[in-house]
């Protein structure tokens, strides 16, 4: 119930203010975001690589002009070099949101992020690591899995992220089941129409599970990024089932949720990759993540209380 609301909140400059300014948010947003610098998530990443895949997400979106844009580029530049010379490009990525580098601009939006996203790639590829961009809202989808296929020529590793809440999942999924393709499959996490997107839990589980089967049965590289028991052990008995190694898929659950999950996937031998939000931009993510979960929104509501 208290989804839909969140999610609007989530993109409203008022209520931005009124969170960003409560003292006792930052307690709650530090569960889900490892630093505000480099400096203080590097640590953090070298942590979690002891046992544990990571992908890296430096925070912003919607980015309303070409510097904001440029600096985006910037920090991811940085971040890969940095990673190239912790000697961790092996072990993380980086996850990109293409309205991070000026999709969203209103002249040729997707031709500066297709520019900006092959600049990340390249930074990518100089050390050693790889690059998956992340999906945003349904009207963005197209334009993000054209920019996917341009970069693939060059960059045939670029992962994507599909969202199975889409009523058009599954058919991307069979779309970019093929060789070398990597595809993280996540629930969705905005807030969509029903002429677009399932609206019930039930429909996106089974969603969720029909798109896992395709990818499994196919010849790309899955992704699952799911905390749901149910479709990871699903997961699990797909994988078996399509005769994949555990090094042939990999799990992937966001930092600050279900850790001890993590570290027991982990231990049994299968990849698990941890995505790890770092910056100051972090009210949209934030958002998303308290729409998730009412015991996170309870929380946070408790802290507006008491202060
Ligand atoms: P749910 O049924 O929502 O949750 C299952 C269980 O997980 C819950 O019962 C609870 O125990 C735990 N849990 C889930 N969410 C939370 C939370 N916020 N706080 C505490 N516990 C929680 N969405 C996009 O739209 N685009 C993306 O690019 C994208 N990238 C993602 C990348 C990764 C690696 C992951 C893991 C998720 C990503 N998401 C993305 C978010 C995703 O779409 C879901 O909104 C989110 O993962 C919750 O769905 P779930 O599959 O975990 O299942």
């Amino acid at each position: 119930m208290l989804r839909t609301p969140l999610l609007i909140a989530a993109r409203s400059a008022r209520c931005r203010a009124l969170v960003e300014h409560t003292p006792l948010t930052r307690g709650l947003v530090d569960r889900f975001v490892a630093g505000e610098t480099l400096e203080e998530t590097m640590p953090v990443v070298t942590g979690l690589t002891r046992d544990r895949l990571v992908t890296l997400d430096h925070l912003g979106e919607d980015v309303a002009d070409a510097t904001q844009a440029e600096a985006t580029v910037a920090a991811y530049t940085r971040l890969l070099a940095e990673l190239g010379r912790a000697g961790l490009a092996g072990r993380v990525e980086v996850s990109v949101k293409l309205s991070a580098v000026g999709q969203a601009l209103p002249e040729d939006g997707e031709k500066i992020a297709l520019h900006n996203a092959r600049r990340i790639c390249e930074a990518a590829a100089e050390v050693g690591s790889t690059v998956t961009l992340d999906m945003e809202d349904h009207t963005t989808t197209d334009s993000t899995l054209g920019v996917l296929r341009d970069l693939r020529v060059d960059f045939p590793w670029v992962g994507a992220v599909l969202q199975a809440y889409l009523r058009r999942t599954e058919a991307d999924c069979r779309d970019l089941a093929g060789p070398g393709s990597r595809v993280r499959l996540c629930k969705g996490a905005y807030d969509e129409p029903a002429s677009v997107a399932y609206r019930t839990r039930a429909e996106v589980d089974l969603s969720y599970v029909r798109c896992m089967r395709v990818l499994m049965a196919g010849d790309g590289y899955p992704m699952i990024a799911s905390h749901d028991p149910r479709m990871v052990a699903i997961a699990g008995a797909l994988a078996a089932r399509y005769e994949r190694s555990p090094d042939d898929y990999e799990h992937q659950m966001l930092f600050g949720i279900r850790d001890a999950e993590q570290r027991r996937i982990a231990a049994t031998g299968r990849r698990m990759r941890v995505y790890v939000p770092f910056g100051t931009e972090w009210y949209g993510y934030f958002m998303r993540r308290l729409a998730e979960r009412p015991a996170n929104l309870a929380f946070f509501l408790r802290s507006l209380a008491g202060r």
